[in-house]
């Protein structure tokens, strides 16, 4: 076994804390890589926190992972000792269920193995996250990262990055569409920067006014208040796409007025509670609401090819990893600018 030190929550009302462990040995198929930075998700902290459902415990959180290849198996082809190498938030699948076969891992039908908080696929053996100086993992899970990048803003593509690009490409997000990025947090920002990438005329719809002037260095074409009546009564009835990315309890009733007919929300945030939802706020301009959960393998790999040829990576404030528990706070707060990134040398 492979001694790995790492940062835990050993319960949801404890703070993470140093906590070492053992990843296995590297197998013919796997890739081991040393973790130089992990990205910080607002998934992480529910999951902690056992806000969707209890989680397994001690937890190392972490699935935005970049770091360089030191071990890989007899049977690995796509990396040697030395490469970048990066993982999200899947580690396994049962690769020949209906959806693995259509590069759809993420809606593995037997179940996925998650990067964390989540079981291998025999069932029984905890995967652990990036809060940790190494991991070792299947290559068909492992992602190529171009030595052109910047590493650390590289590594929030692995998450919030998939996760905004696979439904922006799913409906076909682009020209002559007006698409509102709901919430300007870690993946509210990657969705605005792919929105313009797209040719899209994007809108943030945002509860922080603070936030105005980083929305449209960022691109975006216009601003939204959301609390500011006026703003959204003018709003109303005006987007073809709303991407949510909204972590907390929101008013699905009240977004979904400003979409247009036909409109699509695609909801990829995750609040611990269930939505209200009227039908009068769909069937009254023949409305939808839709869901996407992070991306596929191979989608990953196209959309970080995709960032390394168009320069487009994550803002990111970098922390120590003796810092996460007040990047939790400053993240519950709306107060990211975009996503923290843990530097992986500060737990050496
Ligand atoms: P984040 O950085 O904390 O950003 C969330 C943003 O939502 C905040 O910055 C804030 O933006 C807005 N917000 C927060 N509370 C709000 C409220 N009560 N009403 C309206 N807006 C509010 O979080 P993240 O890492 O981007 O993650 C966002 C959500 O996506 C989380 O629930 C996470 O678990 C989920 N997620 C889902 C997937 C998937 O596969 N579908 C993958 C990764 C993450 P403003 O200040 O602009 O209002
Ligand atoms: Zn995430």
């Amino acid at each position: 076994m492979i001694p790995v030190k790492g940062y835990a929550a050993q319960s949801p009302t404890t703070d993470l804390a140093p906590w070492d462990f053992e990843r296995r040995e590297v197998g013919p198929h796997d890739v081991q890589f040393e973790i130089l930075f992990c990205g910080v998700c607002h998934s992480d902290l529910h999951q902690i926190k056992n806000d969707w459902f209890p989680g397994i415990f001690p937890m190392v959180p972490g699935h935005e992972i970049v770091g360089r290849v030191v071990k890989v198996g007899d049977h690995v082809t796509r990396f040697k000792v030395g490469d970048l190498a990066g993982t999200g938030c899947l580690v396994d699948s049962c690769l020949h269920c209906e959806n693995c076969n259509d590069d759809l891992e993420q809606y593995c039908l037997v179940g996925n193995s998650q990067t964390y908080n989540g079981y291998e696929q025999d069932g029984k053996t905890p995967t652990y996250g990036g809060y940790s100086t190494s991991i070792v993992v299947k290559e068909h899970f492992v992602l190529n990262i171009s030595d052109k990048v910047d590493l650390a803003a590289t590594a929030p593509l692995l998450c919030a990055g998939i996760t905004t690009w696979s439904p922006l490409k799913h409906w076909g997000v682009g020209k002559g569409h007006k698409l509102a990025v709901l919430g300007l947090g870690g993946l509210g920002h990657m969705g605005v920067k792919f929105g313009v990438a797209f040719g899209a005329e994007v809108t943030v719809l945002s509860t922080s006014p603070k936030k105005e002037e980083d929305a449209k260095k960022l691109g975006a074409h216009h601003f939204v208040v959301t609390t500011d009546p006026a703003q959204v009564e003018a709003a109303k009835g005006t987007f073809d796409f709303i991407l949510d990315t909204v972590s907390a309890e929101h008013d699905f009733n009240m977004y979904l007025s400003l979409l247009r007919t036909n409109g699509v929300m695609m909801c990829v945030g995750v609040p611990s509670n269930p939505a209200e939802i009227h039908p009068f706020s769909l069937l009254g301009g023949r409305k939808s609401v839709a869901g996407s959960g992070i991306g596929g393998l191979k989608e990953t790999q196209e959309m970080l090819d995709y960032c390394a040829e168009h320069n487009i990576v994550s803002d990111i404030e970098m922390i120590n990893i003796q810092d996460i528990t007040t990047a939790y706070e400053r993240m519950l707060k709306g107060d990211v600018r975009y996503r923290f990134v843990i530097d992986i040398a500060s737990l050496k």
